[in-house]
């Protein structure tokens, strides 16, 4: 076994049982069997973790920054011992490839923790403004609820600038992913964290997740996800007037313009829309080409589908594993049938599972092309490894389609002419465009326009969700 379960939950510095008997069952998607069973925490249990880490607040933010960040120095030393289990338990939970495990989701996550130990050390907490000093101080208790897809990451992405400031953090991790969060809490209690600072509950986000949105005691939200579950969090947190970071979801444009390098647009484009099988939030997912090349480039993308190595997550050659769960490839299916009942041109892939892959949940790499921006697998976050290829008639009509849509949260421009390119990523509504590559950067902001969401995160601008400002007035 190269992973372990808790059957508790971990509140004030302890490992302790649920008040309930409710459990969540861990699927392998590769196997279809249940890994572990971790317990649903109740209503009960997500007040008892709020009100420790209320109670561990005022001693945690009166530490200096220094005085936390060796905590931060700390996890950094143990975590890289722990990280090939780390990646061999994010195989196990939610099938990423486990070579993409170790670079990908432990890898980057590893950098987090030194990245945001320096920023926290060397951030500006108090500036003069005439008269008056504007203050940065803690936010207070943090509710943080994330998604299964990139789980460390998204889990770092929040408790760490939160611990890193002064706050005092309850995660939700997802129903799918908790053995990972089980295994970083293992972590952070072996470098005696305070009791109070870091709170796991393993939960359903209907039950846990909503409560921590409504509890009186938390005073800041981060939330990662769908934006259906978003809307909720948003509902439950307004009426206790507390702020909400949504990182929700996307259906991104590769927008190549007529003098591109269709090499490289197409080669990039593909690595963004089938990165961790499509299950990725800023995934590529619509492919906006100039309608003489759309052939061309149906024809490179294909082959470079035709190259993936679909299979089971611990082999070193796989390239996309399984889908998260039964429910998820079920939806990606049914998305699958509806381009070809809307008369998309199936390039590549299909509804029926890979050959020989009738185990598990697994998805055929799928390209569309010939897409009308109104079809549903235009319109609607798939979130599996399917592609949209989508002709325009020049530049203003490809900002047209990019724009067209509920969401704004990645996307890319691939021009041979600089000053063009950085003309169209202008016009694009969303919170991040890359140039002529796919670029992971892991601290310049991060944020959707519209329905992707509000607020940041990552780098200096997500570290600074994490706290209140205050002016003194001298
Ligand atoms: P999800 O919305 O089903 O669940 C995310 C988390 O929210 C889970 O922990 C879940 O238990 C919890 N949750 C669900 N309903 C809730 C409620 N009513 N109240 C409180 N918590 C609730 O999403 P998922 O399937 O885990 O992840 C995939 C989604 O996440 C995709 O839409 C993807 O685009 C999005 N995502 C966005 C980003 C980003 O940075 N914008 C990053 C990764 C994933």
């Amino acid at each position: 076994m190269t992973w372990s379960a808790r059957e508790q939950l971990y509140i004030d510095g302890q490992w302790v049982s649920p008040s309930g008997t409710e459990t969540i069952e861990v699927v392998d998607p590769s196997t279809e069997e249940v890994l572990a069973t971790v317990p649903a925490a109740s209503e009960r249990d997500v007040d008892r973790a709020a009100r420790a880490a209320a109670r561990a607040f005022p001693a945690w933010a009166a530490l200096s920054p220094d005085e936390r960040c060796a905590y931060l120095d700390r996890l950094g030393e143990q975590y890289a011992a722990q990280s090939e289990k780390l990646a061999r338990t994010i195989t196990a939970e939610m099938g990423a490839p486990i070579t993409q495990c170790r670079q990908v989701h432990t890898g980057i996550p590893g950098e987090v923790i030194g990245q945001t130990a320096r920023l926290a050390r060397e951030y500006e907490y108090t500036t003069r403004m005439g008269e008056s000093l504007i203050v940065r101080e803690a936010y207070g208790v943090l509710g943080a609820i994330t998604p299964w897809n990139n789980p460390i990451y998204m889990m770092f992405l929040k408790a760490l600038p939160a611990i890193a400031a002064g706050c005092t953090v309850v995660h939700k991790p997802a129903e799918a992913s908790p053995l990972s969060a089980q295994l970083v809490c293992e972590i952070l209690d072996a470098i005696e964290l305070p009791a109070g600072v870091y709170n796991l509950v393993t939960g359903t986000g209907k039950v846990a997740g909503s409560a921590i949105s409504r509890h009186p005691a938390v005073e800041l939200v981060s939330f990662t996800g769908s934006t259906g579950a978003g809307a909720h969090v948003a509902a439950d947190a307004a009426a206790g007037v507390k702020p909400v970071v949504l990182e929700l979801g996307g259906k991104s444009a590769n927008v190549i313009l007529d003098d591109a390098d269709l090499d490289r647009a197409v080669q990039a484009g593909m690595q963004s829309a089938f990165n961790n099988a499509g299950q990725m939030c800023g995934a590529w997912t619509r492919m906006v080409v100039p309608r003489a090349r759309l052939d061309e480039v149906t024809e490179r993308a294909v082959a470079i589908a035709e190259g993936y190595v679909v299979g089971d997550p611990r082999d070193e050659a796989t390239t996309i594993g399984p889908i998260v769960s039964a429910a998820q490839r079920d939806s990606i299916v049914t998305y699958i049938r509806s381009g070809i009942d809307q008369g998309a041109t199936l390039a590549c892939g299909g509804p029926e599972p890979p050959k020989g892959l009738e185990r598990g949940f697994y998805v055929r790499p799928t390209i569309f092309t010939e897409v009308g921006n109104a079809m549903k697998i235009a319109q609607e976050e798939i979130f599996g490894p399917v592609l949209a290829i989508i002709p325009h008639d020049g530049d203003e009509d490809a900002v047209r389609i990019a724009n067209d849509s509920i969401y704004g949260l990645r996307g890319a421009v691939f021009s041979a002419d600089p000053g063009r390119a950085l003309a169209v990523a202008k016009r694009m509504r969303t919170g991040e465009v890359d140039i002529n590559g796919y670029k992971l950067t892991i601290d310049i902001p991060f944020g959707g326009y519209k329905k992707s969401g509000y607020g940041r995160c990552q780098g200096r601008f997500g570290f600074e969700e994490f706290l209140q400002i205050k002016s003194i007035q001298l």
